[in-house]
C-alpha cells in the first residue's frame, strides 16, 4: 500500500471525532492508539456472530474462535520474528508480561543478594514488580542512570555489570522521553555475563520493526492497545528453553495437562502460562492491527515519523520558555516539554479547548521527572497517522495558552 496519509487517516474512525467543534488532534498515542476499521470489525464480528470460548469445544463456533485466536499467535510470531509459536504467550498487556516474568522466573531463580538491573527511564511497570521481588527475596535493584539529554549513560552501564546481576530489564523506547535505547549493545554486553535480558517493547512496536531473533533478547513484552489493536491483550515473547524451565504463573483451566487431587501436570507451551478464559475478542482483533501495519510497511512509517520528529522539534524549539525534555540521539516523535511558569495540567486543559489531546503528568515515570527536577511534563506523542498540520495545531494552541498566561 503506498503511504497516502489522507487515505490512512480515513481508516481510523476515531480521528474524525469532534472535540470542541473540530476534528480531534490526537497526540496521546503513547497512552493508547486509535484502531483501524479492520480491528473494530474483527472485534464486532466476534461479539455479533462468532462468540464462543476457545480450546474447549468441538462445536463450530468454538472451533472457529480457536482458529482465529491461534491465527493471531501465528501473526505475532511473524511480526516479531520469533522462532517458534510456543514462544508467544498471550497476556493482558505489557504490565502483565513483566509481572509474569517476575512471578515465575524471578521467584524461581533469584535469591538473596542477587541484583536486577533496570534503567532510570523505566515505566513504573518495569520498576515496581522488581522492587516487590527484591523485598521478598532480599535482592537489590540497580539502576542505569540517564544523562540530561535523556540518553542512557552507557559508560555507567558497563561499570554496573557484574556476576551478581541475574536479570536486566530495560525499556526499548521511553514513553516520557521518546529515547530509543541501544538495546543491541545492552544485550551483547549482557551475554558476556550470561545475564538474561527482558525488553519492554511497549513503545517500540508501533514505530519500527522488531526482530527478537536478531536482538537475541530472552524476553520481549508489549501491549496490543499501543499497537493500534484492542485493549486487554498483550504479548510476552520468551525463548523456549527459558520458558520451559519456568514454573507456571497462574493456575487454572487451560494451563494443565491432567488434574487430580494427588498431582497436577501442566500443559505444554504456550498454554502453560495462559490460565483461564483469555480476552478472546481482543486477541482476535490484534491480528488485523499487525496486518494493517505490515500492509503499510515500517519503511514508510519510519520515514514519515522521522519527518514529524524533525519538524516538531524545530517548531517547538522556537517557542520562548519551552524546554523539550528528552533530546536523545535516537528518538521517536514523542515530545515531552515544560513551559516556563505554566503548570502542565493547565496546558493540557487549555489545549483541549482547541481540540488538541495531549497527556500531562509524570507519565508513570516519576524517576524521570525527578531527574529533570519536574513534577510533570506535557507530552505530545505522535503516531504514523499524525501530520505536520497536527503539530501546527498544537503550536497554535500553545500560543493561546501563552497569551492567557501573559
Ligand atoms: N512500559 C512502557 C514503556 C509504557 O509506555 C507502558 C504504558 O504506557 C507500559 C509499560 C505499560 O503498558 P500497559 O499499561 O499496556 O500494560
Amino acid at each position: 500500500m503506498p503511504f497516502d496519509i489522507q487515505k490512512i487517516r480515513k481508516d481510523f474512525p476515531n480521528l474524525a471525532v469532534n472535540v470542541k467543534g473540530q476534528p480531534i488532534t490526537y497526540l496521546d498515542n503513547a497512552a493508547t492508539t486509535f484502531k483501524p476499521k479492520s480491528v473494530i470489525k474483527a472485534v464486532h464480528e466476534y461479539y455479533t456472530t462468532g462468540t464462543a470460548n476457545v480450546h474447549r469445544g468441538l462445536h463450530e463456533l468454538s472451533e472457529k474462535a480457536t482458529a482465529q485466536f491461534e491465527a493471531t499467535r501465528e501473526t505475532i510470531k511473524t511480526f516479531i520474528n520469533a522462532q517458534k509459536i510456543s514462544e508467544i504467550i498471550l497476556t493482558k498487556g505489557t504490565t502483565e508480561g513483566i509481572n509474569l516474568v517476575m512471578n515465575s522466573f524471578g521467584r524461581a531463580f533469584l535469591k538473596k543478594g542477587d541484583e536486577i538491573l533496570v534503567s532510570e527511564m523505566e515505566h513504573h511497570s518495569n520498576i515496581v514488580p522488581w522492587q516487590m521481588l527484591c523485598e521478598e527475596k532480599g535482592c537489590y535493584l540497580k539502576v542505569i542512570p540517564i544523562n540530561d539529554n535523556g540518553d542512557l549513560d552507557i559508560e555507567q552501564f558497563h561499570k554496573l555489570l557484574n556476576k551478581r546481576i541475574k536479570l536486566i530489564s530495560v525499556v526499548y523506547v521511553s514513553n516520557s522521553l521518546g529515547t530509543v535505547n541501544p538495546i543491541q549493545t545492552i544485550i551483547q554486553e549482557a551475554r558476556r555475563f550470561k545475564i538474561p535480558v527482558l525488553i519492554d517493547g511497549a513503545q517500540a512496536v508501533s514505530h519500527f520493526p522488531i526482530d527478537v531473533q536478531a536482538l537475541d533478547c530472552d524476553f520481549f513484552v508489549f501491549s496490543g492497545h499501543k499497537l493500534f489493536g484492542p485493549t486487554g491483550v498483550g504479548v510476552l515473547y520468551g525463548k523456549e528453553e527459558l520458558l520451559n524451565k519456568m514454573p507456571p504463573y497462574q493456575g487454572g483451566g487451560d494451563m494443565i495437562e491432567r488434574v487430580s487431587f494427588e498431582k497436577t501436570t501442566y500443559n505444554i507451551l504456550p498454554h502453560k502460562f495462559e490460565a483461564g478464559t483469555p480476552n478472546i475478542a481482543s486477541v482476535i482483533g490484534l491480528k488485523p492491527a499487525m496486518e494493517y501495519l505490515q500492509s503499510i510497511g515500517f519503511a514508510d512509517i519510519m520515514a514519515h515519523e522521522e519527518k514529524l520528529l524533525a519538524y516538531g522539534t524545530q517548531v517547538l524549539k522556537k517557542i520562548k520558555g519551552l524546554r523539550i525534555i528528552g533530546n536523545a540521539r535516537k528518538k521517536v516523535p514523542v515530545f515531552s516539554f515544560d513551559l516556563k511558569g505554566i503548570h502542565a495540567q493547565d496546558i493540557g486543559t487549555l489545549v483541549n479547548e482547541e481540540g488538541v489531546a495531549i497527556r500531562t503528568g509524570h507519565h508513570c515515570t516519576m524517576p524521570v521527572m525527578q531527574h529533570f527536577g519536574l513534577k510533570a511534563t506535557s507530552r505530545a506523542a505522535l503516531a504514523f497517522y499524525n501530520t505536520k498540520e497536527d503539530i501546527d495545531h498544537l503550536i497554535h494552541a500553545l500560543g493561546s495558552v501563552k497569551k492567557i498566561f501573559a
